[in-house]
């Protein structure tokens, strides 16, 4: 299989200007999978040039929102019918199980659905006036032209939590996906086309950050950056969006907690905190990599956790009982090893995993074994650092206090978990970690209704939610005397 897709830039779907292109790889087995156009600067300015046409002539902005929701809810329709083909073409690009990605659809189309139905929900409201005779009102109008730049680990999730909202409040677009997993973004635009999004509203263009993605940044055309990847990235993108004083919507990493207390339900916990991260090989922004346990159950704790990996299934995402599929990429795998060799000259304990595999089927793929770290320290690169691996890292407490200080012990902000039958206890921790989602009981769980978003240096803005759609209007008061 080698698919030859294209970008779409105002209604017409076009080779790169340049003529280049890039092989897409099978991160299985490194087999070429597709071959994409190579986009660059030009037809960046090309794509910003139609969506501020498309925005300006309001033909998109200005068509009622119960009409523009009526198209983003048969986005989430004809996902629906397409399910199986992009769950297998996600699986292919990104390794995850079929499965998974099956989930992933579902997700994607419930939020296509969410924002259809939101659309025409918010019809502004009359404020109190303080001069007799007049009318106040508040109402909300889309951005304008909004340039949003997706990363590799759940490609068509994250296009979703940004194509959806911009789309139902009335913005234009322009896509840039990761460089190595964009085929699933460019069937939903073959999608979004289908449903009846006018020419020029959505635009997607293919190519590196450092092209395509610094265009966008810079454009002073471009009124919103809507970005979700690494720090160092997103640092770079605040710098070059302050040109034009640009809006930005920052979804940055995560270095996760995840709270064992003694009375939790043991198998519950076990259960949550090896789903925390071993799902997508540890490739989620909020993967639960740092298990905090309770001192008296710390030992059980790990030897349970232990005794599950060890029997963990790696392999093809498309066979049935594959647990865990590889990493993106060869160039992760190696951060991934180097990062795992910090944290054993760093004194980390090895309980399991530590390595690649040495199944030589496995070699053919970018494979890191399900890894899990004893004895670790607040002070080592393995808790601190987001490593986007297969990676645990267990620490030890005694008292809820110290419990809550390890958990808020990070640069990061994004999400955590408790596990606790207490559920005072819980909600007394809940109160004080400093991230945008805790979960009780649970771990990464997301629905289109919860707002999504980090504290601290995990990022700006939230998505998902009714803030999703704040991310993308401008809130305007009319006055008007009578
Ligand atoms: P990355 O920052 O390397 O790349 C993300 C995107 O930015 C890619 O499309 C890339 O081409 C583009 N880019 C790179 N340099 C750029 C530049 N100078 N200007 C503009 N765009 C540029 O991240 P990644 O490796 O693709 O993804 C992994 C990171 O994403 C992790 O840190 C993870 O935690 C984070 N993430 C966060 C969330 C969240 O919801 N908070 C969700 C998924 C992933």
């Amino acid at each position: 299989m080698n698919l030859k897709l294209k970008q779409y830039i105002d209604g017409q779907w076009v080779d790169a200007i340049s003529g280049k292109t890039r092989d897409i790889i099978n991160p299985y087995n490194q087999e070429v999978i597709a071959t994409v156009p190579e986009g660059d600067e030009s037809e960046t300015k090309k794509a910003i040039a139609a969506a501020r046409t498309a925005f300006d002539n309001g033909e998109w902005s200005a068509t009622p929102a119960t009409e523009r929701g009526a198209i983003v809810r048969k986005i989430a329709e004809l996902i629906e019918r397409d399910k199986e083909e992009l769950a297998e073409l996600e699986s292919l690009d990104t390794g995850k199980t079929v499965e998974e990605s099956r989930g992933d659809m579902d997700d994607i189309a419930g939020v296509f659905r969410y924002y259809g139905e939101i659309a025409d929900k918010d019809g502004g409201e009359l404020i109190d006036s303080p001069i007799p005779n007049s009318v106040s009102k508040v109402v909300r109008e889309p951005v304008g032209v909004c340039g949003q730049i997706t990363p590799w680990n759940y490609p068509l999730l994250q296009a979703s939590w940004k194509l959806a909202p911009a789309l139902a409040t009335g913005n234009t677009l322009i896509m840039k996906p990761s460089e190595i997993t964009p085929l699933t973004t460019i069937k939903v635009f073959e999608l979004m086309e289908e449903a009846g999004v006018p020419a020029g509203v959505v635009n997607l263009v293919l190519g590196s950050g450092s092209t395509v993605g610094a265009e966008l940044s810079t454009s002073e055309d471009v009124d919103l950056i809507s970005f979700t990847g690494g720090i160092a990235t997103g640092k770079k993108i605040m710098q070059a969006a302050s040109s034009n004083v640009k809006k930005l919507a920052l979804e940055l990493g995560g270095k996760n907690p995840n709270v064992i207390f003694a009375d939790a339900d043991f198998d519950l916990a076990v259960d949550q905190a090896l789903n925390g991260v071993f799902f997508h090989a540890g490739q989620i922004c909020s993967a639960g990599t740092r298990v905090i346990v309770e001192e008296s159950i710390h030992d059980d704790f790990v030897k349970a956790l232990v005794e599950r990996v060890k029997k963990f299934k790696l392999g093809s995402g498309f066979d049935e009982d594959t647990q865990m599929g590889p990493l993106i990429s060869a160039e992760h795998l190696e951060k991934v090893e180097k990062y795992v060799q910090a944290g054993i000259e760093e004194g980390a304990v090895v309980e399991v995993g530590g390595s690649r595999p040495e199944d030589p089927e496995l070699q053919k793929g970018f494979f890191f074994l399900p890894t899990i770290f004893s004895g670790c320290t607040t002070d080592m690169t393995v808790v601190q650092e987001e490593g986007f691996g297969p990676v645990i890292t267990v620490e030890k407490f005694s008292t809820e206090e110290e419990a809550v200080k390890l958990a808020n012990d990070s640069i990061y902000g994004l999400a955590g978990g408790v596990f606790t039958n207490d559920i005072v206890k819980a909600e007394r921790c809940a109160a004080k970690m400093r991230m945008g989602t805790v979960w009780i009981n649970e771990f990464n769980l997301y629905f289109p209704h919860a707002p999504w978003g980090g504290f601290k240096q995990s990022g700006i803005g939230r998505e998902l939610g009714k803030l999703g759609i704040e991310e993308y209007t401008e809130t305007k008061h009319i006055f008007q005397n009578l």
